[in-house]
């Protein structure tokens, strides 16, 4: 009989914790890793509502241990954080270094491989990446989605001389307004709540509500909200041939005017996950640091309790601590 573990486990958009899971074992160029911190993110609370039709075990933002590696056993024993997206390394887009695109890739805790809301998780070495001793597991645990934030740069030009909105300063959106700060261009966050204000003050950040932004004032403008009315504000906020780069994960299809896309000649850029190598550089050399949006941690027994804390509105960073 396999050892089992501890996890929580998503069915036909029931999330329970399961003491009874067994321990995975890694298959072919595969590592075993035991979770040491991993948090809940926007696209989590979305698949318990049902975004994707995923049964197994949520989580996808890690830090852990390799504690079995056997193709590669260099890596165990190291710290590491892992990439998401599990390539085949040999459809048409993996050849061309798309691999975040590949054809039949699973995707940790989100589509065909359990995720990291457990005490091991398994993932291909080629995923991992080894975590400075300078980044404690408090920010490692923020490397995907700090490079999902980084992902901006990646895709669109940002003139440090222009200022920059971004829409909605949840989890994804501070960071990113954190990573656009880095440029030296002025950046613009919006948020109705105060305390949420004074924590974008604080990163560099000029809070604006929904009310004070300007019309037609941005060449650039992210979107992390998720929300219609998100969409609508950056909308309305972008100047005429700017750029809106879309950030969320729409649980649902929004209805979308095309109209003002056309007529003001607007670009819109779809952004998922991005490259970790640099996300752990801005963490190692201290660019930025994201432990100030961390507001609960809870041992993965008491995940239930850690999803609704996360789901509460406003709430940013909801920690699970296997083993605990
Ligand atoms: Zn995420
Ligand atoms: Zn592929």
């Amino acid at each position: 009989m396999s050892p089992s573990m501890h996890a929580l486990w998503l069915e036909d958009g029931h999330l329970q914790v399961r003491a009874d899971v067994p321990v995975p074992t890694p298959g072919p160029g595969e590592a075993l890793i035991r979770v040491r911190l991993a948090g809940i993110c926007g696209t989590d609370l979305e698949m318990v509502r049902g975004y994707y039709p995923f049964t197994g075990i949520l989580g996808h933002e890690f830090v852990g241990q390799v504690v079995a590696a056997p193709d590669a056993p260099a890596w165990e024993g190291r710290r590491v954080v892992g990439e998401i997206n599990i390539t085949c390394g040999q459809c048409r887009f993996c050849r061309r270094g798309l691999e975040r695109h590949c054809e039949n890739r699973t995707v940790l805790g989100i589509l065909g491989h359990h995720g990291a809301f457990a005490d091991y998780v398994t993932l291909p070495v080629r995923n991992l990446h080894a975590v400075p001793d300078a980044v404690p597991d408090e920010m490692a645990v923020f490397t995907e989605p700090l490079a999902a934030a980084v992902e901006v740069l990646e895709q669109v030009h940002v003139r440090p001389s222009q200022p920059v909105l971004v829409v909605g300063t949840g989890r994804l959106g501070h960071l990113i307004a954190r990573v656009l700060t880095l440029t030296g261009a002025e950046v613009h966050g919006v948020t109705r709540r105060a305390e949420n204000a004074t924590r974008l003050r604080a990163a560099g950040v000029r809070p604006l509500t929904p009310d004070q932004v300007p019309t037609a004032a941005y060449p650039l403008v992210v979107e992390a909200t998720g929300s219609p009315h998100g969409l609508d504000l950056a909308r309305q906020a972008v100047e005429p041939t700017g750029r809106i780069v879309l950030k969320s994960t729409y649980a649902h299809p929004q209805p979308l005017n095309l109209s003002p896309v056309v007529v003001n000649e607007l670009t819109l850029v779809g952004s998922r996950c991005g490259p970790f190598a640099p996300a752990l550089r801005l963490l190692e050399r201290h660019r930025l640091d994201p432990r100030d949006l961390i507001e609960g941690r809870y041992p993965l027994t008491r995940g239930l309790e850690a999803f609704a804390h996360a789901a509460r509105p406003g709430a940013l960073k909801v920690l699970l601590v296997p083993g605990d």
